[in-house]
């Protein structure tokens, strides 16, 4: 063998080392949620345990870990938060059904149901283990009442391992809702404005801009705005309502997950943007004075002027004791359907658009 061969087998040698080494380090490695480990372009499903405390049983999350054979992106996608949100669940089925981890780039994460006990229990807002809302107690205490240790759980093994959060939701088994985005534009820099391509990525043409949301990260208290806080897009979408199944609200779930994952170019083929989106920079929710029976006076969907009747409330005797008007023009984004009616609580949600 020449000198002059010899060293060309080297140099060759030390591209082949070089060609190793940098496909190890872009490799894709397997991804592991607690007791759950996918390998790449494979899907693994477990339950993130949330241990018993206190005198309660505690309760489990049901995960699905979709990790695609590339690296990239990391995708949570969390539904159940409330007990009666049943699109978001049958859409996430239909996800885990449907997506291929084999010609995914990056990794979904699916949480089936959030919050177990609601669920199971079909309560509206609050979980029959501690009468706490779940989208309110974030980020949660490892050593908190069941709501809270959720929270705690779902932040440490969900939130934190992905780069963007999307929180499904829809109107609970009492809202009559149109479906809608909540786009968070408080949060670091840079932050907003992805979330704001996250929410035209989804594919709904009515925004709900949110500038009010806590920033400060021990105190984010919703489920979106923990991933906000801690420096990832996030947004919050509402599709579905009345505890229903429909097949238009799964789709229309379904079709924005799909604008998701070609937006953050996880997949190749994808659903466009919206475009001109109606942006709700206004929006009030309308709130009950009274405990009793309620009749709507309008439903979801329908454009207001100030001051139109919203819906009135009776007491138990059909004598009528409250009447809520729109306190400025707009849309009624959701509408409660079901009597029911205690003080405090929601009757309406009404956007408008900045003039
Ligand atoms: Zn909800």
């Amino acid at each position: 063998m020449t000198i002059w061969r010899r060293r060309r087998l080297a140099a060759a040698g030390v591209a082949v080392l070089a060609l190793l080494a940098s496909a190890t380090a872009h490799a894709q490695q397997q991804f592991s949620i607690g007791p759950i480990t996918a390998a790449p372009g494979t899907v693994a499903s477990g339950t993130l345990d949330v241990p018993a405390r206190g005198g309660d049983t505690g309760t489990s999350v049901p995960i699905s870990i979709i990790h695609g054979a590339k690296p990239g992106p990391v995708l949570a996608l969390t539904a159940g938060v409330h007990g009666q949100e049943y699109t978001p669940v049958l859409a996430l089925q239909r996800v885990l059904r449907t997506l291929d981890a084999k010609t995914l780039t990056g990794t979904v994460i699916l949480v089936h149901v959030s919050n177990m006990p609601s669920y199971l229990a079909r309560t509206i807002y609050y979980s029959p283990a501690d009468n706490k809302n779940l989208n309110r107690v974030f980020p949660g205490r490892a050593d908190g009442t069941l709501s809270e240790r959720i929270a705690f759980v779902l932040t440490r093994d969900v939130i934190e391992r992905a780069t963007h959060v999307v929180d499904l939701h829809c109107g609970d088994g009492n809202e009559s809702l149109r479906p809608y985005t909540y786009w968070i534009t408080t949060g670091p820099p840079g932050v907003a404005d992805a979330g704001k391509q996250l929410a035209l990525a989804f594919g709904l043409d009515h925004i709900v801009v949110d500038r009010e949301r806590p920033t400060d990260p021990a105190a984010s208290v919703y489920l979106s705005n923990t991933a906000v806080t801690r420096g990832k897009p996030a947004l919050t979408i509402e599709s579905g309502g009345l505890a229903r199944t429909d097949e238009e609200s799964i789709a229309t779930i379904e079709r924005g997950i799909a604008g998701l994952l070609k937006h953050l170019n996880m997949r190749g083929d994808g659903p466009p943007p919206v475009e001109n989106p109606i942006l709700l920079d206004r929006s009030e929710v309308l709130r009950s004075g009274t405990t009793g029976i309620f009749y709507p006076a309008v439903e979801r969907g329908h454009t207001v002027a100030k001051g139109t009747l919203i819906g009135r409330v009776t007491d138990f005797h059909g004598r009528s004791i409250e009447e809520i008007h729109a306190p400025f023009a707009g849309e009624i984004l959701y509408v409660i359907g079901t009597p029911a009616i205690s003080k405090g609580e929601p009757i309406a949600f009404v956007g408008a658009q900045s003039k």
